[in-house]
């Protein structure tokens, strides 16, 4: 058994790479944002986050509360996740079902978690959940 799953070992490098190269723009985006708005310390915090790169950088960006940058802080949380998952060799493989997710689509969404059906499954309950009770 390939500890990478489906992907091979030049599209997991592929994918690896992509993922670590958006973190750093992220990062970049929200540390500028924060010095802008006078959030120096978190602002150093974020800069520093950005080469130590790992757990920490999510347990940092749950304080910051910039709604301008509260979008990119969710993607960073995915990305570390997404790393987190790699590194225990669990990138690619559905965290619903266990399915391959499959380079295609982790090649439009790296930081996909679930297969594509799981996905949909997941978001079409959502729209036709549980309504408000009359
Ligand atoms: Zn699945």
């Amino acid at each position: 058994m390939s500890p990478v799953g489906p992907l091979t070992a030049e599209e997991l490098a592929e994918l690896t790479e992509r993922i670590a190269a958006r973190k750093v723009r992220l990062l970049e985006e929200i540390r500028r944002v924060l010095a802008r708005s006078g959030n120096e310390r978190y602002a150093t915090l974020v800069g520093e986050a950005g080469d130590a790169g790992d757990a920490s950088v999510a347990a940092l960006l749950r304080d910051v509360a910039e709604a301008e940058v509260r979008r990119d802080v969710l993607e960073v949380r995915d990305i570390v996740a997404a790393q987190g998952r790699i590194a225990s060799g669990r990138y690619g493989v559905c965290i619903d079902c266990g399915a391959t997710i499959g380079y295609p689509r982790l090649a439009a969404y790296p930081t996909a978690k679930r297969c594509l059906s799981c996905q949909q499954a997941r978001e079409k309950g959502g729209r036709y959940g549980p309504q408000p009770s009359l």
